[in-house]
């Protein structure tokens, strides 16, 4: 899918057409085993990763995702994405990812503490504040974030904060990163809203997933005054024609007990969420949710991409088709990575930012990053996914030119 977005790009690059081939393949990769002690005295190993597909513009930047279908190519093709969405918002990183094939779930928090400082040691050679910089994905989260920064330290000799973002407070992590992708993916629903005449306010929202993301998302369209008519998490699908409340929603999630439970909801087949009518749909889980079949059935106005690469190009060229606007993952979730840069920047400069800083900033760049891609998109009659992919390999393969080749 990765390859298939460059080669729609690459048609609108002019003369920097010929250096594409370098975004073609991933610049360093590393595949570590990860022998872990399981509680009851077994010895288990995993197969981890950490791929940077460029650092043309600057240190490797991506997260790391604790999943059981993590393989090398998904982690290679989700750095390019970061390398992508890095130059899209602007940031000074190339593109990186990593990731251990484990259910996360099935482990103990001291099995999960070892896993985590075994699989930061042994990429250790690879990662550093000013070389590659982790920070969460699906799977993984501040405390982990936390366990990534000690090991690398320990190991250093030295207290590295800027070594990961998505940090806890205490540590060096930016207010305001917790909530920064879902906060994104509204102000890049909001933007959309504007450019197409749409309505916040009452607007229905479908979201897929109810984590970091599509929890964060939920609640700001909550505020902002739509309505989140339908959710599907691993459980199940649901839906709510007066409106979730996300606030009773993270109640539920946080004691474990089903959505079903919000009052007024009805509980759907999972199958049945991509019928449910919406301004917007929210894919905020994992890659290929949305194919061919899905994009005939979406009865929505504007995709926002809250995961990484949830829209097959297929999909996408049948959504194009019926006039639903998708707002490609590399622009729509790339309020996390903005606000990892803001948190690397302040543990350089150990000078920390009020939370209103942050959103300022956050929601001045977000914006500014989404009317350029929208602009580039009208006046060259492109996708949003295509235009966007055309500005980001543009300022990638500029840096690459001025580089120069060595030797
Ligand atoms: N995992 C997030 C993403 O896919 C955030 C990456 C980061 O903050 O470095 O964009």
């Amino acid at each position: 899918m990765f390859l298939e977005q460059l080669e729609r790009a690459s048609l609108h690059l002019g003369d920097l057409a010929p250096l594409l081939e370098t975004l073609r393949h991933p610049k360093r990769v590393l595949i570590v085993d990860v022998p872990v002690r399981m509680d009851d005295g077994r010895l288990l190993h995993f197969e981890g990763y950490r791929a940077q597909h460029s650092l043309a513009r600057g240190p490797g930047k991506g997260g790391v995702r604790f999943h059981p279908g993590v393989n090398l190519s998904e982690v290679i093709a989700l750095a390019g994405l970061m390398t992508v969405k890095n130059a899209v918002i602007g940031v000074p990183f190339g593109g990186a990812k990593g990731g251990v094939r484990v259910d996360p779930r099935a482990l103990s928090r001291s099995e999960l503490e070892r896993l985590v400082r075994r699989y930061t040691s042994e990429i250790g050679v690879m990662i550093g504040p000013d070389r590659d910089i982790p920070a969460p994905d699906v799977g993984t989260d501040e405390r982990v974030m936390a366990w990534m920064m000690d090991t690398y330290s320990v190991n250093a000799g030295r207290t590295v904060t800027g070594v990961v973002t998505g940090k806890p407070l205490a540590l060096g992590g930016s207010r305001g990163r917790r909530e920064a992708t879902g906060r994104g993916v509204f102000i890049a629903g909001r933007s959309a809203a504007l450019h197409l005449g749409l309505a916040i306010k009452d607007a229905r929202v479908a979201i897929q997933g109810l984590g970091n993301v599509g929890g964060a998302a939920a609640a700001c369209f909550h505020t902002a005054g739509a309505k989140i008519v339908s959710v599907q998490t691993s459980a199940g699908a649901y839906f709510n024609p007066q409106g979730f409340d996300p606030s009773v929603l993270a109640g539920l999630r946080a004691g474990g007990r089903s959505v079903g439970e919000h009052p007024g909801t009805e509980t759907l087949a999972a199958d049945a969420f991509w019928d449910v009518e919406s301004e917007f749909l929210i894919p905020a889980a994992l890659e290929n949710q949305i194919d061919e079949a899905v994009a005939r059935r979406l009865k929505t106005r504007v995709v926002v991409e809250g995961a990484n690469g949830p829209t097959t190009p297929a999909a996408d060229d049948v959504l194009a088709g019926r006039g639903v606007q998708v707002i490609p993952d590399v622009l729509a979730n790339a309020g996390g990575v903005l606000v990892s840069y803001f948190e690397w920047v302040q543990d350089t400069t150990s000078y920390y930012w009020s939370e209103d800083e942050v959103n300022s900033k956050l929601d001045r760049l977000m914006a500014e990053a989404f009317t350029a891609v929208w602009d580039a998109a009208q006046a060259s009659k492109l996708s949003l996914r295509t235009a966007a992919f055309v500005l980001a390999c543009r300022r990638v393969l500029q840096a690459r030119e001025l580089r120069g080749l060595y030797p």
